[in-house]
């Protein structure tokens, strides 16, 4: 069988404190196809963003994978050395973060450092890569261009600014987008824009791109299929579709419950789930998430679940004891075959 074009398997990421070893994220798989978009939606500290960083392997100097593997085209990423990683990021992979000013340099204008990111991934000369810039700051939808290439970060508008951030993200073309909660910080017209640009560049070069976000109304608009993780694990995992019209996972059902609806009443207050996510150093036994779900039960309480596929559906996994008679389990199909 054909492998798919970027496949995360087993991801296992930790983080050496004071305190010992902090596992941050496991057993976190997936795959992707060119011009496919997966959402990964939680919480903060539900272990998103370490999972795009360590496909980045951007993990600082106390991070690192500790077990599972990552391949792009072909490329096994935890592998790489850094010197080839500098090369992959921006030609293979690009990232684009909730902040662009983290991101931007205030002393340089944008020009400066569209330029020198198209020239470091690209052998075109500095007259070449500022006409190309401008050519992507255009495709991005800024206005004047020509002169806001001269300009710095904080004399654009928060929109702008992740504008620009999206045109260096693909000014080298990279097959695999990571947008880190990429339009948080903006008002609903540019979230709204930025979002409308993203869909176009995936359909215009085949972008596979993942989509990290706590946003599920974003990840309605936007993704093929989710990821839903919580407490550094996947806990359910599904097309959209499925997910949105089916939820398994109390987790999940906790995060749709509180999104407003159109019809809700506009006094209501807006469910939340009650707790908050454990600390990587005091992870709960059994069930991570058995400190908030109504539903829990004794086995939760000490019995890990695994993440499975639901009987007949594949590719809807979820990890809860709620599912266990309905998990596809090769001893019953065994069974079933036989009979
Ligand atoms: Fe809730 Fe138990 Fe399912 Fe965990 S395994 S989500 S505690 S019902």
């Amino acid at each position: 069988m054909a492998q798919p074009f970027f496949k995360v398997d087993k991801l296992k990421t930790a983080f050496s404190t004071d305190k010992g070893e902090v596992v941050s994220v496991e057993e976190v798989s997936f795959a992707l196809e060119k011009g496919e978009t997966l959402g990964i939606v939680g919480e903060s500290g539900c272990g998103k963003s370490v999972t795009s960083l360590s496909i980045m392997r951007l993990l600082g100097k106390h991070g690192y994978i500790k077990e599972g593997s990552i391949q792009l085209n072909g490329i096994d990423i935890p592998k790489q050395t850094e010197a080839d990683m500098r090369h992959i990021r921006g030609n293979e992979i690009s990232m684009i973060f909730q902040e662009p000013m983290t991101s931007l340099n205030p002393v340089f204008t944008i020009g400066n450092q569209l330029i020198e990111s198209i020239r470091l991934h690209t052998d075109m000369n500095a007259k070449a890569a500022r006409e190309y810039a401008i050519e992507m700051l255009k495709k991005v939808k800024i206005p004047r261009s020509e002169e806001i290439i001269d300009q710095y970060p904080h004399e654009l508008s928060g929109g702008m600014r992740q504008r620009v951030m999206i045109a260096m993200a693909l000014s080298c073309q990279p097959n695999l987008l990571i947008a880190d909660e990429p339009t948080t910080a903006l008002d609903v017209t540019i979230q709204a824009q930025i979002l409308q640009l993203m869909k176009d560049l995936r359909e215009d070069s085949k972008t596979a791109i993942i989509l990290i976000t706590h946003d599920l109304g974003v990840i309605a608009e936007m993704a093929d299929k989710v990821l839903v993780m919580y407490a550094g694990q996947v806990v359910e995992e599904a097309d959209v579709f499925t997910l949105f019209d089916d939820p398994k996972h109390p987790y999940t059902k906790g995060l749709m419950q509180s999104i407003p609806h159109l019809e809700s009443d506009k006094h209501e207050r807006l469910y939340s789930i009650p707790g908050t996510v454990p600390t990587l150093q005091n992870m709960p036994k059994g069930c991570r998430f058995h400190t908030r779900c109504p539903l829990a039960m004794e086995k939760c309480l000490e019995e890990k679940p695994q993440l499975d596929s639901l009987a007949g559906k594949e590719a809807h996994k979820v990890r809860c004891w709620l599912y266990e008679d309905q998990l596809y389990s090769e001893a019953a199909l065994e069974l079933e075959v036989r009979a």
